[in-house]
């Protein structure tokens, strides 16, 4: 594994950490002041500053990215599916023009939380169908721009209203059954907040394997969570072994970064440089 001690090289940051302190270019701005070398921005982060600008700064700044968020949401209703198809290959255009390396999907939950003025559904096979069938379709748009696509499945209390791919098995099946060659363009975007819990997890993460493996997502998970989607924590704050799950990934070949993704009413509240700093601290000391 890694020696992470000594530096913060292999540390990106995912923009939602910050985003209640400043827009895109105030955000680079501040990654630049800490040596932070690599983002995954946020869609309307990007929409907020315009793609071209986007592209410059993060051209002009030296920075990669190690993802772009998100695209999927693929359950909706028949009046529906089309916007959802287009809105992914949006993203995905938007994904080449900035140089990532993959796109992050969340396959969306039940199609009225999934795409907005969809009619209900309680059938959750049907979403998981969908999803299957929604990426099936956005993969023939990926080859031909040759841009990897990385599911994320998110913890299982998110099923209904934004992923109904709840486990690395259930996301690797589907990897499987749709690119059985393992053609580099379909994998997962693993976070130790969604996987932490489950007792497949590493022999899930040893299936996966090096072309699998597209993305890897820090925080942690506090105890008691106040908030299901707004309270995660800082890395060392909470009860995930993060080493550990890095250690699986690793062994496997994932050579990427680590990315610090912290969606937290807490942590949004403070200055920009606080907390880029603690993020530098604890990648070092616990990630
Ligand atoms: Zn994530």
């Amino acid at each position: 594994m890694r020696d992470f001690s000594a530096d913060h090289r292999w540390m990106s940051l995912n923009t939602a950490t910050v985003r209640k302190q400043g827009d895109l270019a105030e955000i680079i701005e501040a990654c630049a002041r800490h040596g932070i070398r690599a983002i995954d921005p946020w869609r309307e982060q990007v929409a907020a500053v315009g793609l071209d600008r986007a592209v410059r700064m993060v051209r002009d700044a030296g920075l990669e990215l190690s993802g772009y968020c998100r695209g999927g949401m693929f359950v909706a209703d028949a009046a529906h599916r089309m916007q959802a198809r287009d809105d992914n290959r949006r993203a995905v255009d938007e994904a080449k023009a900035l140089g990532a390396p993959c796109i992050v999907l969340v396959a969306g939950g039940l199609p009225q939380y999934s795409r907005a003025g969809s009619a209900a559904s309680k059938d959750i096979a049907a979403a998981r169908a969908q999803v299957e069938d929604g990426l099936a379709e956005l993969l023939v748009y990926a080859r031909e721009v040759n841009l990897p696509l990385a599911i994320e499945p998110l913890h299982p209390a998110y099923a209904a209203d934004r992923a109904c791919v709840n486990t690395t098995k259930q996301a690797l099946d589907i990897c499987d059954a749709l690119d059985p060659k393992r053609t580099g363009l379909l994998g997962v975007a693993l976070d130790v907040y969604h996987i932490w819990w489950d007792p497949e997890v590493l022999p899930q993460i040893a299936r996966a394997g090096k072309d699998r493996l597209l993305a890897f997502h820090v925080c942690d998970w506090l105890v008691p969570t106040k908030d299901i989607l707004n309270d995660r924590g800082m890395m060392g704050d909470g009860v995930i072994d993060i080493k550990s799950i890095r250690a699986a990934v690793e062994a496997q070949g994932f050579a990427g970064y680590s990315e610090i993704e912290i969606f937290s009413n807490d942590w949004w509240e403070k200055p920009v440089d606080e907390v880029l700093r603690t993020c530098i601290e604890r990648h070092r000391s616990v990630v």
